[in-house]
């Protein structure tokens, strides 16, 4: 469908490409685009708009409709009814599929035959599985510390690994310093437009499956926010006549740009600390304020739990509902428990949780003395 890259900060569109990242606007410099349909037909807004000009083009590796299942022991437990999309059922083991998805079949239809990328894991893996199926060429910028499952993946799919020390956000810079010195386009998850528009299939789904049955809350944990804007953006799509869920944002007590600027806190990269929630360890997500908006207009809520919290939950999750989830994704688990007692979430409402990645990605230290 016909698109257009839109700034969205001082709102200037301009004809998409996926080489600008940074908003070329005297004054502007912003670096979070969001795309905007040229030619979207009100008739046919039920179906899902994607930014390629041909449908056909999109690369399917199975990603999406995620099953939702009912969480019956913890559901049981609060008097709520809490339930869990199994986003680790996409291909590489996680919800980035939905995005990377969308992101890789826009640069291939663009003819782009290399790039450079940097994660903390699951999307450099996602990234490379749709790499190779698409014979582009990836670099991956990773954190040195990263888990070992999560860098074996993105070997396995053929991508070049560059191991970066320190953290998190030096995988960032090494990656742009590279791109620039080789002309290969920086193909950034947390900038590019296209990424988004994948994971919105996230919230379609959720909107059919619940269909007029009233769904109260969704809990994300929050790095750069990619799931939670995706979800956002298709319930503003959809448009009227629908109830938004309150989308709430769930970070760590050792990084948590998004909640201190909901709590309007200052925030610098060097408050900083290390956490286990490595997939959400991300000190200046470029889209902390698309974020923060999503969370305001939804009344949510963005929230901090302690990485002892989430090692308890990833043992509870697993023995209580057979559930696996990487240590990331259990952050929501303990976010609900915090909602509950501070009466933000009440009795008998309806809570739905995206277990965003598999708990092998990462397994408990126990897993490998
Ligand atoms: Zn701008």
């Amino acid at each position: 469908m016909k698109h257009k890259f839109k700034c969205l900060n001082c709102q200037t569109t301009i004809n998409p490409d996926p080489h600008i990242t940074v908003c070329q606007q005297k004054g502007c410099k912003y670096e979070a685009f969001e795309i905007v349909y040229t030619n979207r037909d009100s008739n046919t807004s039920h179906e899902i708009p994607i930014p390629l000009s041909n449908n056909l083009n999109l690369i399917n590796l199975g990603q999406g409709n995620t099953p939702i299942i009912r969480l019956n022991s913890i559901s049981s437990d609060f008097e709520l009814n809490i339930f869990a999309k199994l986003e680790y059922m996409n291909p590489t083991g996680s919800f980035k599929d939905r995005g990377s998805s969308m992101m890789i079949s826009a640069l291939k239809e663009f003819g782009i035959s290399e790039i450079v990328e940097d994660s903390s894991g699951n999307a450099g893996a996602s990234i490379s599985a749709y790499s190779a199926y698409s014979k582009i060429q990836s670099h991956i910028f990773v954190p040195e510390n990263a888990p070992k499952n999560k860098i074996s993946q993105i070997e396995l799919y053929g991508s070049e690994v560059h191991k970066i020390p320190g953290p998190r956000d030096n995988s960032t810079f090494a990656a742009i310093e590279y791109s620039n010195k080789n002309s290969i386009p920086y193909s950034s998850h947390n900038l590019s437009p296209y990424f988004l528009e994948g994971t919105k299939s996230f919230g379609y789904e959720v909107i059919n499956f619940f269909n007029q049955n009233k769904l109260h809350h969704i809990l994300f944990p929050v790095g750069n926010g990619s799931l939670l804007i995706g979800s956002y953006k298709a319930y503003t799509e959809i448009g009227n006549n629908i109830n938004i869920p309150k989308h709430h944002a769930i970070q760590t007590e050792n990084i948590r740009p998004i909640v201190n600027m909901y709590n309007n806190l200052n925030w610098s990269v060097d408050d900083g600390l290390p956490t286990i929630a490595n997939g959400i360890a991300i000190l200046n997500p470029p889209r902390k304020i698309q974020a923060t908006n999503v969370v305001n207009f939804t009344n949510g809520t963005a929230i901090t739990v302690s990485d002892e919290q989430i090692i308890e939950w990833q043992i509870k999750l697993a023995q209580k509902e057979g559930v696996f989830a990487e240590l990331t994704s259990c952050a929501i688990f303990a976010g609900l428990e915090k909602l509950i007692s501070t009466k933000i979430i009440k009795n008998q409402e309806t809570v739905l949780l995206p277990i965003t990645g598999f708990g092998l990605k990462d397994p408990p230290k126990s897993f490998n003395q």
